[in-house]
């Protein structure tokens, strides 16, 4: 294989592309530079290698109700999508089965656990090693009794590469400040990081791909024509591109290009909402805090401020939920944080399956297809690993991605 086309310029296309210019390749992106940024640059940035456990999980389907009701109003099925999050909504049902839930753990740890190392070599090899920032995350809760019934359900989980432990006096003294009030409870994580900047991580990417020769296309990939059993991509403006390798690496596009050769995508718009703010007085070395009562993350960047919330089952293009801004407003003013509001508002879609595991692997409907997708609330995270996945695979030596298959969809 001598030439490559990487179909999306998120986190997993780029991670993808530099893979393959690693194996010697020529390698096109082709990106539609849509208007409002993609998932890959609204993410809270939270490199989340604790998440071992696929949320397609027995203890998910007995929080949904209590969810739906809660005060944090974290969780909506918006009635106008009721056709996209039922369907997806009883396939998670059967998904979340004990056996199919440990069965996607352990293929899912396994990728997590790869994802730190598979950072630091990302970001070493584009020459930007401080745009990985390895501190990890407070998680911090509002009641004594919400600190107790979190502590043990993170004490019963399995948290991966990462340790947590109390916070010590200075950090409570440095939360103390921050809130205007002790928390009731919170824990310190070791092992997560986070990235510096989401602008300068793209810049740098798309500046190393291109400097080695790569060439980015701006254009919308319509479908995938066949012919003599590989594909080519056709491009919205008529254009056509052949490679000797194509990954579908388009986040909730993939759906689409994907179903429009064959292949079932149960795939459906998980989506997240943001406020994005200057840093004020936030202090520059503090980790994401994550209010676990709030579902609400905080994390300082190195030019900005953001928090983010929601989860929203829907379409990628309904119109956004304007009052769920207000509601991020509301809780930054409750929590009494120092984010300098009324922020910029931000909302994109996280690509999530029913099984709450990625799509990886090879197409069985073209010799030349790919595809990376799918990657739900870890797709920061997990997309160096996928990147090094794919360049393994496309050279055969790849370790057992079938978890991660298609195929399981029938
Ligand atoms: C609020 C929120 C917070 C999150 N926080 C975190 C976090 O802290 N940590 C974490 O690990 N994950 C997080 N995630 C999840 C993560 O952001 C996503 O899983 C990840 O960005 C998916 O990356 P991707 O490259 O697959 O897709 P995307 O980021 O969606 O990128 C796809 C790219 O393909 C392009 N494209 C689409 N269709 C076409 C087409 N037809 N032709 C050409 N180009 C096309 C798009 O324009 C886009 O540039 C969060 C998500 C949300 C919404």
């Amino acid at each position: 294989m001598r030439s490559f086309l990487v179909i999306g310029g998120g986190i997993v296309g780029y991670s993808i592309a530099l893979a393959q210019q690693g194996l010697g390749r020529s390698v096109t992106l082709v990106d539609d530079a849509p208007s409002t940024p993609p998932a890959s640059w609204g993410n809270a940035g939270h490199i989340a290698v604790e998440q071992v456990e696929p949320l397609a999980s027995p203890a998910t389907l007995r929080a949904v109700p209590k969810r739906l009701l809660a005060r944090d109003d974290a969780l909506s099925l918006p009635l106008r999508d009721v056709r996209h999050w039922l369907p997806f909504g009883l396939r998670l049902t059967t998904a979340a089965r004990p056996d199919r839930f440990r069965a996607g753990k352990a293929a899912l740890s396994t990728l997590v656990g790869a994802a730190m190392p598979a950072w630091e070599r990302l970001v070493e090899g584009i020459g930007q090693p401080d745009l990985l920032i390895r501190d990890g995350h407070f998680v911090i809760w509002d009641t004594p009794d919400s600190a107790a019934r979190g502590l043990r359900a993170w004490q019963a989980a399995d948290t991966g590469t990462t340790r947590f432990r109390p916070i010590d006096e200075g950090e409570r003294e440095r939360l103390t400040q921050l809130l205007g009030r002790t928390p009731a409870g919170a824990i310190r994580f070791t092992g997560s990081g986070h990235i510096a900047s989401h602008d300068r991580l793209f810049a740098a990417l798309r500046r190393h791909f291109t400097e080695r020769g790569g060439v980015v296309v701006t254009g919308s990939a319509t479908h995938l024509p066949r012919r003599d059993g590989n594909v080519s991509v056709a491009l919205a403006d008529g254009r056509v591109l052949t490679a000797d390798g194509v990954v579908v690496a388009a986040g909730v596009a993939s759906k689409p290009l994907l179903e429009g050769i064959g292949h079932r995508v149960p795939m459906i718009a998980e989506r997240g909402y943001h406020l994005h703010s200057d840093v004020g007085s936030w202090p520059a070395d503090l980790p994401p805090l994550v209010f676990e009562d709030r579902a609400l993350i905080v994390t300082r960047f190195r030019d900005y401020l953001r928090a983010s919330s929601f989860v929203e089952f829907s379409h990628p293009d309904s119109p956004p939920d304007a009052a769920k801004w207000d509601r991020l407003r509301g809780r930054i003013r409750d929590l009494g944080l120092p984010f300098p509001l009324p922020a910029r508002e931000w909302v994109g879609s996280r690509p999530t399956l029913p099984d709450y595991l990625p799509a990886i692997g090879r197409s069985d409907r073209a010799y030349n297809l790919f595809y990376a997708f799918g990657h739900q609330h870890l797709g920061l995270t997990l997309g160096p690993v996928t990147g090094e996945r794919i360049a393994a695979l496309t050279v055969d030596e790849g370790p057992d991605l079938s978890a991660f298959e298609l195929r399981r969809f029938g």
